[in-house]
C-alpha cells in the first residue's frame, strides 16, 4: 500500500500515517473494499475511559490507578470527529454509532450530537445517529441527549439480579439506577431502545430468562433486547471458549419459556439476528459474533479515540486519520485517503477463526474493545 510505520511517542497501537493519493477520486457514495463490501457504518470511541470494569472488557486488574488513559490533547476534538465523520458520510456512511469507553463520560456530548445531527447523507437524509452506553449517567442525560438529536440509544446491561450485575461491572453499581436510566430514555423519547447482554456461560447465563421477562413486562416492542456472544476482543479479558454460550442456545432456552419465530432482517449487513415472542410481546435479538462470522457483510469502520481508523474489531494496526486532519490537507485529500483505506480492506477476522478454529491473528497484540468502540 505504499504506507509507512510511524512510531510516535503516544501510539496506543501500530498505525500507518495514510497515504494521501496525488489525484484523488471524488467520494460518491459507492466505496467498496476488496470483498465488494461498501462502507455505512461507522462507530466513533469519544473517550477511552470508563465508569464500570466488566471484566470481559476493562479488567481491573489491568485498568487499574496506573494505567495511562489518553491524555486530553490525544483525543480528537468534537471539530475533528464532526469533520471525520463528514468525509465518511460523502462515502457513504448513513449510521453513526458513538462509544467508547463510556461516551456518556467525554464532556458535553451533547455538543458533539448537536454537530453530528446537522450532517447530512449523499441522499440528503439525517444520519442515523446513536450511542451505545451502560446506563449509567443516563436518567441524567437522557433529555439533553434527545434535544441535540439524538434518535435512539443501546444499553448494555448484562443482569437484573442486582448483585449478578454488581459483580459484573465489579465496580458495585446498582442495577436499579441502570433502570431508572432506561425509563429515563423512553420518556425522552429515545425509541427503539436496544438492550444488549453479554452472555458469559457460568457467570449470568441464568439471567437470560429472568431479564427477557422482566423486559416484555415492562416495555413490550419498545424494548429489543439482544444477547450478544462473548467474543475474544484485545488481549486484556483472558477469553476461553467454553464460557462462550452460543447464540442457538440463548434462542433454546428462550422458546422453552416464551415461542420465538424468526424475524427477516432489517438490512444487510445487520449484526442481529431477529426474533420475535409468537404472543406478540415484542422482538429479541441475537448477535452470534463467535458461532457464526458475519464478515461477509461487514460494512462497519471504527474510529479510536485518538483518531485511528479501524477496519475490523480485532485488528491490530490502525490508519492514523488524525495525523491528516492535524496536517495540511484538504477535505478532498483526507476522503482520498479514507478511500484508498476502504478499497483495499480485506478483514474478515470471524469468518478466518471459524474456518480455521484457531485465531488467525497476526500474533500482533490486538485492540482493545474499550478504545475502538464495540
Ligand atoms: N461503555 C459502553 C457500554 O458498555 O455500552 C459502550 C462501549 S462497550 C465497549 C460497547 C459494547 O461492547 C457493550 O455492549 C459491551 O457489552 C460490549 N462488549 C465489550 N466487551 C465485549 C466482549 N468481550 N464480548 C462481547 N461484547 C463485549
Ligand atoms: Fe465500560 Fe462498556 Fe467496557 Fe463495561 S463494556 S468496561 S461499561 S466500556
Ligand atoms: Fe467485521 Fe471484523 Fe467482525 Fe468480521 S470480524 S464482522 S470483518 S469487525
Amino acid at each position: 500500500m505504499g504506507e509507512s510505520i510511524i512510531p510516535l511517542a503516544d501510539l496506543r497501537y501500530a498505525a500507518a500515517v495514510p497515504r494521501v493519493p496525488a489525484v484523488a477520486e471524488p467520494a460518491n457514495g459507492l466505496l467498496a473494499d476488496r470483498l465488494g463490501r461498501p462502507l455505512h457504518d461507522l462507530r466513533i470511541s469519544v473517550t477511552d475511559r470508563c465508569n464500570f470494569r466488566c471484566s470481559y472488557c476493562m479488567p481491573k486488574e489491568v485498568f487499574d490507578s496506573s494505567y495511562k488513559f489518553l491524555p486530553q490533547t490525544s483525543l480528537l476534538s468534537f471539530e475533528e470527529i464532526t469533520r471525520s465523520a463528514r468525509l465518511f458520510v460523502a462515502h457513504g456512511v448513513t449510521k453513526l454509532r458513538l462509544t467508547g469507553g463510556e461516551p456518556l463520560l467525554r464532556k458535553h456530548v451533547e455538543v458533539l450530537i448537536g454537530m453530528l445531527a446537522g450532517l447530512r447523507s449523499v441522499a440528503g437524509e439525517p444520519l442515523d445517529i446513536t450511542l451505545t452506553t451502560n446506563g449509567s449517567l443516563l436518567q441524567r442525560k437522557a433529555e439533553a441527549l434527545r434535544a441535540a438529536g439524538l434518535r435512539r440509544v443501546t444499553v448494555s446491561l448484562d443482569a437484573l439480579d442486582d448483585s449478578i450485575f454488581r459483580r459484573m461491572n465489579d465496580v458495585d453499581f446498582p442495577v436499579a439506577d441502570v433502570l431508572s436510566g432506561i425509563d429515563a430514555a423512553l420518556r425522552a423519547g429515545l425509541a427503539p431502545i436496544k438492550i444488549n447482554m453479554v452472555v458469559k456461560r457460568g457467570t449470568n447465563d441464568d439471567e437470560i430468562v429472568p431479564l427477557a421477562r422482566h423486559v416484555r413486562e415492562r416495555y413490550g416492542p419498545a424494548v429489543i433486547l439482544r444477547f450478544i456472544e462473548y467474543m475474544d476482543v484485545g488481549a486484556s479479558n483472558g477469553w476461553r471458549m467454553d464460557e462462550v454460550l452460543p447464540s442457538a442456545e440463548v434462542v433454546q432456552r428462550l422458546s422453552a419459556e416464551f415461542p420465538l419465530e424468526p424475524l427477516d432482517p432489517n438490512a444487510s449487513g445487520e449484526t442481529a439476528e431477529r426474533w420475535r415472542y409468537r404472543d406478540g410481546g415484542g422482538e429479541i435479538g441475537v448477535i452470534s459474533s463467535v458461532t457464526r462470522a458475519f464478515c461477509s457483510d461487514c460494512n462497519r469502520a471504527r474510529l479510536s479515540t485518538e483518531g485511528k481508523l479501524f477496519l475490523c474489531l480485532f485488528a491490530s494496526r490502525g490508519h492514523d486519520l488524525r495525523a491528516l486532519l492535524r496536517g495540511d490537507y484538504s477535505d478532498e485529500q483526507i476522503a482520498g485517503a479514507i478511500g484508498l483505506i476502504w478499497r483495499d480492506r480485506d478483514d474478515r477476522y470471524s469468518e478466518l477463526r471459524g474456518a480455521l478454529g484457531a485465531d488467525p491473528g497476526s500474533g500482533e497484540r490486538r485492540v482493545e474493545m474499550h478504545y475502538i468502540g464495540g
